[in-house]
């Protein structure tokens, strides 16, 4: 099906841009080149030492 292939390329594809960790596009943070969503980085965060955020 059509479909399925042009989902398997947003995956793939270089403009592709989600969260390395969980995978998710929502609330992406482009910022410091994490590439994470805000979730993870509340919880990467912590582990970083930012405590700005949110
Ligand atoms: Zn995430």
């Amino acid at each position: 099906m059509l479909m399925k292939v042009k989902i398997e390329e947003k995956f793939k594809g270089k403009g592709a841009r989600r969260c390395r960790l969980c995978g998710t596009a929502r609330g992406l943070i482009r910022s410091h080149r994490l590439y994470i969503c805000r979730r993870c980085f509340r919880e990467t965060a912590k582990n970083l030492g930012f405590k700005k955020y949110g």
